[in-house]
């Protein structure tokens, strides 16, 4: 069945949400607009919204076979998803194998330091504040989810490591930290968003060599290169 966009519902750093025909789905546009800190750094990244389109549906896919629920439904087109439309959650869900960013900075440790326990780490998903980290005290004071859906969350994101790190190890690529959003649908709860080379990061898992959107933030160069390293890695069959 042919599905028409109709209004735009938003449009983010790298996305566009359109409303469809069908009531309840929604379509994900996925832009090469590339922003990092806050968004006081702009740039664009030439063909990454067809490989962070790809690699969700396909981390998704593989997310979905496992028994996880996850709001993606098709694939329409190279920068298109067709997905369930969420009551996105204000939390973002970071769950972390190997110290980087923002956990080595709070913590002195090098980056690069491995994790025996991945960690999940809960921020509260606001531009004007500036993502800042919460606990589920805080979770809890500023009503964003209730303390059930936290720990459904928690230990959905855990789970989701599980199954992406030896996905992703297959295919030569570290799964070092990475940032989930989840949405209610009914009584239910989601995964939403994306998971791509934007909201992960991941290193050649021989030389440790940055194939994300850290090449972007600090300015290593290669950034599409690796983007399509990555995609390569994923659609490969010889892995
Ligand atoms: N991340 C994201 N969106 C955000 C913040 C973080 O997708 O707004 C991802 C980021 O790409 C990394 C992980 O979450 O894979 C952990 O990020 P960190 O807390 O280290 O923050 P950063 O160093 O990016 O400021």
């Amino acid at each position: 069945m042919k599905i028409e966009t109709r209004e735009k519902l938003y449009e983010g750093k790298a996305k566009i949400v359109y409303e469809t025909d069908r009531p309840g789905v929604i379509v994900q546009y996925f832009k090469d607009d590339a922003t990092a800190f806050n968004a006081l750094k702009k740039g664009t990244i030439v063909g990454k919204g067809v490989v962070n389109n790809r690699m969700s549906a396909a981390l998704f896919e593989r997310l979905g076979r496992a028994g996880i629920p996850t709001h993606y439904l098709e694939t329409l087109s190279d920068r298109e998803m067709l997905c369930h439309r969420l009551d996105i959650i204000k939390i973002e869900t970071i769950v972390r194998n190997i110290v980087a960013g923002s956990l080595a900075k709070r913590t002195g440790l090098e980056e690069g330091t491995s994790i025996t326990q991945p960690i999940v780490e809960l921020y509260y998903k606001s531009d004007p504040l500036g993502d800042p980290m919460l606990n589920e005290d805080h979770v809890r004071m500023l009503k964003l989810a209730s303390p059930t859906e936290v720990a459904w969350v928690k230990r959905t994101a855990l789970k989701i490591n599980a199954i992406l790190k030896p996905y992703l190890l297959k295919r030569r690529l570290l799964l070092v930290d990475f940032k989930l959003e989840f949405g209610r649908r009914g009584k239910k709860l989601y995964l939403g968003d994306e998971i791509s080379p934007d909201t992960c990061r991941l290193w050649d898992s021989a030389s440790k060599e940055k194939l994300d959107k850290d090449r972007f933030r600090r300015d290593l160069g290669g950034v599409e290169e690796a983007y399509q390293e990555v995609y390569r890695r994923l659609v490969t069959a010889d892995v």
